[in-house]
Order: C-alpha cells, then structure tokens, then sequence
C-alpha cells in the first residue's frame, strides 16, 4: 500500500515510532532543544560543540554540519538505503517528507525510525560528553544506533511488508560495502567525500571523537 498523503506526524509519530526517539525529533526538528546557541543568546558567549570542539553548538551545526554527525548520518544512510540532503533543519525535513511520498508504508516508517534514532543518539551524545563526561567513539555510536533499530524491527507486531532483505541490513555490524548498491545517491555537503578520507568512505576507519 502506498500514501500520498504525508506529513511530518506520519514521520513522528507511527506504529514504528519509539516513543523517546520520536519526541527528541520532533524537538529538534522545531529548534526546541537547549542548544548553546539558545542558551546564551542574550549573553552573546559562544560555546563550542562537545562533538567537534571547533564550531558554535546549533540544532544546524549539531545534527547536520559536525563532521562526527556527518559520518554517523554517512554510514547509518548507506545502511538504510536513504537519501538525505542534510544541509539544515527546515531544508532536511522538508526534503524528508518530500522523499517520503509515494513510498511504501514500510518504507516510510522506516525512514522515520532511522531518522529519529539518529538524532536521539547525537543528542544523547552531547548530553553525555557535556553534562557526564562520558565520550563514545563515533564506532559504538553508530553500533548504538544500529542496535536499537534492530531492536525495534525485531519487536514489530506489524511489519507491513518490511522485506527480509531489509531486516537483514540491520543484523550485521559489518559497514565495508554497504556503500556499494545504494539505491539512491547520495547528495548534500558531504556527499562529494569532502570531509572524509577514502577508507572513513567504506567504513574501514573510524575515528575517535574523544577518550573511551
Ligand atoms: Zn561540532
């Protein structure tokens, strides 16, 4: 079954979403996160990234603009099979809703879920490194990640046509060659490799945003 009808709730919120996943998008995807940008607008004091250490903390620069988001968003896309063209949050989710007509309830689903993982554990891991102290690397990062969409997509009740082939993509933590057969190409700042060495592109390297 396919819908034409879509909009940011069939994204949010659906019989796929985890419900802590789900609320953290729909925050974000707002600009309603306490960012450091938003923290100190009336001070004028910049506060760096936890992730990168270089660039100001923004709901842009953290999900979409690091180089540690973008690796992450890199290689969970090459499993997902998706096409994300993440340059800032209005223009990425309108392009995700966008991309998401037509599809397959599966699909769509699917694509919410990836979504909203990700930027639930990006934002986890800013909390972490700013408020505990703690650092991942971005490898157990992105095992994170891949571990709870597992994790979902083993409990569906109702997995409305999700293929083997696509249950299967989650089930490994193998990245080399997931670049290879993506059904769509990748687009957006980071698609010409430009931040990333050729190895970082077939997931042969993974470097390490701080101390384990
Ligand atoms: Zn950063």
């Amino acid at each position: 079954m396919r819908t034409n009808q879509i909009g940011h709730v069939n994204v949010l919120w659906h019989s796929w979403h985890v419900p802590r996943f789900s609320f953290i998008l729909w925050l974000a995807s707002r600009g309603r996160l306490r960012t450091m940008d938003r923290i100190h607008h009336s001070s004028g004091a910049q506060q760096k990234c936890v992730l990168c250490d270089v660039h100001e903390e923004s709901h842009n620069h953290l999900f979409f603009g690091c180089k540690l988001s973008a690796q992450i968003w890199l290689e969970v896309s090459a499993r997902a099979q998706i096409s994300w063209r993440q340059n800032s949050w209005p223009q990425a989710w309108s392009e995700f809703v966008e991309s998401s007509r037509g599809q397959t309830k599966a699909k769509i689903k699917m694509r919410g879920l990836v979504l909203s993982a990700t930027i639930y554990h990006i934002w986890r891991e800013r909390n972490w490194r700013l408020h505990n102290q703690r650092f991942s690397c971005t490898k157990k990062i992105k095992e994170d990640i891949v571990n709870a969409i597992r994790e979902r997509l083993r409990n569906l009740e109702e997995r409305d046509g999700l293929g083997e082939d696509e249950l299967r993509r989650w089930e490994s933590f193998g990245w080399t060659g997931l670049m290879v057969g993506l059904a769509e190409p990748f687009s957006g700042p980071w698609a010409s490799g430009a931040f990333f060495g050729a190895s970082e592109l077939l997931g042969l390297q993974f470097g390490l945003a701080g101390p384990l």
